[in-house]
């Protein structure tokens, strides 16, 4: 007898961001030299003191079940440091400790998505959101933005996607993969469109910290009064303080729905690890000295790549002002051979790339963005170094 997958899981994509890491395991498996820029996660170490706090929480016995929802005191601190750097009042009621920020996202659509319903992303995406919205039975309704306008969803382009089954806005700020922030004026304009029409807004903002050039993060609920009630607010430790392994992202939510999710992480996972939540509560408390040093090295490493990309006759990227990747235009690039093999799509030229240069990136089309390639810069200097060199030479064809 052979079991049959159902047929929402059927549809299901895998990761493809995910997936290009593992092809880059795999051929660094085989004893070759590989400069991995495909998956986005920190390549620090978690900071000594985060660590510490886990081993502490071990020796004193938290091993056990905590509340499925999280631990009252990691609760407290982000409830604490929304309102200390954002001003947002949030009780720890509303808030929901998971398995990491994707498992925040899955919790928010599968509490507020109706089959049928449409929820609007602005693409270029992140690979994650519309196979977990499929998975509820709502539509992604997929809203190209240009590169012109820094790839920022326009309010005339929002407006243009409403139907009467639109139900959510998906807005990822800093986004992945673009590395485009919004302004407060264009986060407003955005919010008064969302209350006209009546749409909630998930706003994924796993990247706050990680923005360059000075600039003032404005988190999304600040922008107009009221707008807490219609927003699910997702954020996590995984990029902030290097801590992708721990699995711990949580989201803010009116107090209805956060209860409703809580219920169903309660049947779903129970807790997130109890002693990552130690960890995580001694990142948000702790000194964030961390977090300004892995920022700064980050916005070095932007300059150098977005350096590296302009010096590239053909290449085009609007300038990364958050998160850790440059999203670059490589349509100059397709319909060329290279090194005999014909490239037609930004999906062969990322696989040619990484088969004879051993660089790994991730094709736009993953982020539904065709012609696009994604280069994470959470890697060091030198594996940037020796990466651009060698796309150099890729499409110079040598
Ligand atoms: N949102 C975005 C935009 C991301 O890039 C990621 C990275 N995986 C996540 C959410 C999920 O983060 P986590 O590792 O905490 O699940
Ligand atoms: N968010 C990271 C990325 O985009 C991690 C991989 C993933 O979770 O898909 O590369």
């Amino acid at each position: 007898m052979s079991i049959e997958v159902s047929k929402i899981v059927q549809g299901v994509e895998p990761s493809a961001t995910l997936a290009m890491s593992a092809k880059a395991k795999e051929l660094k498996a085989q004893g070759e030299t590989v400069y991995n820029l495909s998956v986005g996660e920190p390549d620090f170490d978690t900071p000594k003191h985060i660590c510490d706090a886990a081993i502490e929480a071990m020796r004193a016995g938290h091993t056990r079940y905590t509340v499925a929802s999280g631990i009252p005191e990691l609760k407290a601190a982000v409830c604490a440091d929304y309102k200390n750097r954002f001003g947002l009042d949030y009780k720890p009621t509303q808030v929901v400790i998971s398995n990491g920020a994707k498992h925040s996202l899955h919790n928010a659509f599968f509490a507020t998505l109706n089959p049928g319903d449409e929820a609007i992303l602005p693409a270029p995406c992140w690979v994650s959101y519309a196979e977990l919205i499929k998975l509820c039975g709502a539509k992604p309704t997929i809203v190209q933005t240009r590169e012109e306008d820094s790839f920022k969803l326009t309010p005339e382009a929002f407006r243009a996607a409403i139907t009467p089954k639109t139900r959510m806005l998906l807005l990822c700020n800093p986004s992945n993969p673009t590395g485009s922030c919004y302004t407060c004026d264009e986060l407003l304009e955005l919010a008064k469109i969302a209350v006209e029409n009546d749409l909630f807004v998930v706003a994924d903002e796993i990247y706050e910290r990680l923005v360059y050039d000075g600039a003032q993060f404005t988190s999304f609920p600040t922008v107009l009064d009221g707008l807490q009630e219609r927003s699910i607010v997702v954020n996590g430790v995984s990029k902030t303080y290097a801590m992708t392994g721990w699995r711990i992202g949580w989201l803010m939510a009116p107090e209805n729905v956060a209860k409703k999710i809580s219920s169903l992480q309660s049947q779903e996972t129970s807790n997130p690890c109890s002693l990552s939540q130690y960890a995580a509560l001694a990142a948000l408390q702790g000194d964030q000295a961390c977090v300004a040093e892995m920022r700064a090295e980050f916005e070095k490493r932007r300059d150098y790549v977005m350096s590296r990309i302009a010096a590239i006759p053909g290449m085009s990227a609007p300038k990364t002002g958050g998160a850790f990747y440059v999203f670059f235009n490589i349509r100059n690039f397709l319909g060329k051979d290279y090194g005999g093999v014909r490239v037609e799509t930004d999906k062969d030229w990322c696989l040619e790339l990484l088969q004879q240069k051993k660089v790994a990136t991730v094709m736009g089309s993953a982020f539904s963005a065709p012609g696009y390639a994604r280069a994470s810069f959470a890697a060091s200097m030198e594996t940037l170094k020796t990466a651009f060199d060698r796309i150099e030479e890729f499409v110079a064809g040598k």
